[in-house]
């Protein structure tokens, strides 16, 4: 039975533990076995979690800096609000999401992305009916499934924001520009915004035409699983991934060079706005979005230290008519969506974060001395200094052997001689010079010390 056991595939576990549950013996082994998480859904732990966290306030920090407030809607929708805001041409609605039909028989998926369901909040409660201008944004796991590999997950997470209500091309410099402003806030230097324009309707529509002729007129350079979508969306064929595709792709019109008075404006202003504020671009028409309600401007933030394939860090544009297509009554909106799992990756490679660091280490010993430096590291950290302290009773030597592995700034000295004679002792590590500060002054004089040493930084 044991070697049967070794060549059991975990995620088939709860199946297996059914078939066998008459062989007690086997049972009692299947269950004893470790589980694994879903292929392709990652544990995000310490020390990985710390980037994490940084690029999430950091998202947090320029969106209140630019006045977006935060959205969070269900995980969990109805599959119809998927197919009709991302559109059932997709890869992502035609072979990537995660739809069940629940207890009730009602067909629900895993949300693939974040703007669907954000337009149809904003319907429901009649936002944009209340207020002229809606500036959000959202932070949150995404599902699709794809085929795992680096950068590229079935549980992704996404922070995006939206701005709903304004036609102007300001706005869509503006959302650009929070976009560029994180990534430079969280140190991605490497890092290209690549800027086009899918035009309006009138341009468009005449546009796709033409390209749905030729693609049929070349159908056996057209990727098999693109045939289905030579109709609906033919311009997607810009961003397919297959180097035929690629290869066809270059030999076809742009629609960059048939853009009506509007679709030429609008993007020239965009461009105008992106130079004032120093924010550097290229234009690449082979950023397309494709779907009806997509127009104007589409970019991508793209970077060269994560491969071919999964080189996005994040993608938006335009979508004016998205609003009416679920329901609601016509509304400009612009937005985009970065993965935070691949920004996580680019900062991990680059080390651009050092880790975390507790700001000070308290070593003590003897019962006076716990007594102290427990209440000294709850005062310090009620103002956000990070400390640690001995928990289990160790040696000062075992105890500053972990403040040098835990890579602290300062070390506070809280022996049985301190005690005694009243004085405790800072060391600040990387200078190693020392201080001593009196014991009923420690939190005190602590404070004085870090808001200097943050002063300095
Ligand atoms: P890609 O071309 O890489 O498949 P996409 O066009 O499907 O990206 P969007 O739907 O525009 O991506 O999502 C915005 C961002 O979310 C992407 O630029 C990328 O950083 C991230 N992203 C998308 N899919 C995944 C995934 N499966 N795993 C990790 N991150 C993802
Ligand atoms: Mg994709």
């Amino acid at each position: 039975m044991g070697g049967i056991l070794l060549d059991v595939d975990l995620r088939h576990l709860y199946l297996l533990d059914i078939l066998v549950l008459t062989r007690s013996e086997v049972h009692v082994n299947l269950w004893c076995m470790k589980l694994q998480s879903i292929r392709g859904m990652n544990d995000i732990a310490p020390p990985e979690s710390h980037i994490w966290g940084k690029i999430e306030d950091a998202a947090r920090a320029v969106c209140r800096a630019a006045g977006y407030g935060e959205i969070r809607t269900p995980i969990l929708e109805p599959t119809e609000l998927f197919k009709r805001g991302v559109g059932e041409a997709t890869d992502i609605v035609e072979k990537e999401m995660y739809t069940f039909d629940d207890r009730n028989g009602d067909s629900l998926t895993l949300r693939p992305e974040g703007t669907a369901g954000v337009v149809r909040a904003v319907n429901q409660h009649g936002w944009a009916i209340q207020q002229s201008i809606l500036k959000l944004f959202y932070l949150g796991p995404m599902y699709r499934h794809e085929r795992p590999q680096k950068g590229r997950y079935r549980q992704f997470y996404q922070f995006g924001i939206e701005l709903l209500g304004v036609q102007d091309p300001l706005a869509d410099a503006e959302v650009i520009s929070v976009g560029w402003d994180l990534l430079k806030k969280i140190g991605i230097h490497d890092v290209e915004l690549r800027i086009s324009t899918l035009g309006t309707d009138s341009c468009r529509k005449p546009y796709f035409k033409k390209l749905t002729a030729l693609l049929k007129e070349n159908m056996d350079l057209v990727p098999e699983d693109f045939k289905s979508r030579i109709e609906k969306n033919p311009q997607r064929i810009f961003d397919h991934k297959d180097e035929k595709a690629q290869a066809l792709a270059k030999k076809l019109p742009l629609l960059l060079d048939e853009l009506d008075e509007e679709s030429s404006q609008h993007f020239k202003r965009v461009q105008e706005h992106l130079h004032s504020m120093e924010i550097p671009f290229v234009v690449d028409a082979n950023i397309v979005r494709g779907l009806d309600y997509y127009c104007h401007t589409a970019f991508e933030f793209t970077t060269n230290s994560l491969g071919k394939t999964q080189n996005a860090l994040g993608g938006g544009g335009r979508y004016d008519g998205l609003v009416e297509m679920l329901g609601g009554r016509p509304t400009p909106g612009v937005g985009f969506a970065m993965g935070l799992d691949r920004l996580a990756l680019v900062l991990q490679e680059a080390s651009s974060f050092g880790g975390v660091r507790p700001d000070l280490v308290i070593v003590s010993s003897g019962k006076e001395s716990v007594s102290v430096s427990l209440k000294v590291a709850r005062e310090l950290r009620g103002r956000g200094i990070s400390v640690e302290v001995d928990l289990e009773g160790r040696s000062m030597k075992a105890q500053l052997k972990r403040a040098n592995k835990l890579n602290a700034q300062y070390v506070l000295l809280i022996g049985e001689d301190e005690c005694a004679s009243g004085m405790a002792i800072l060391k600040n590590m990387e200078t190693r010079s020392e201080d001593s500060i009196p014991l009923e002054k420690l939190t005190a004089q602590l404070l004085e010390k870090f808001v200097e040493s943050f002063h300095q930084e």
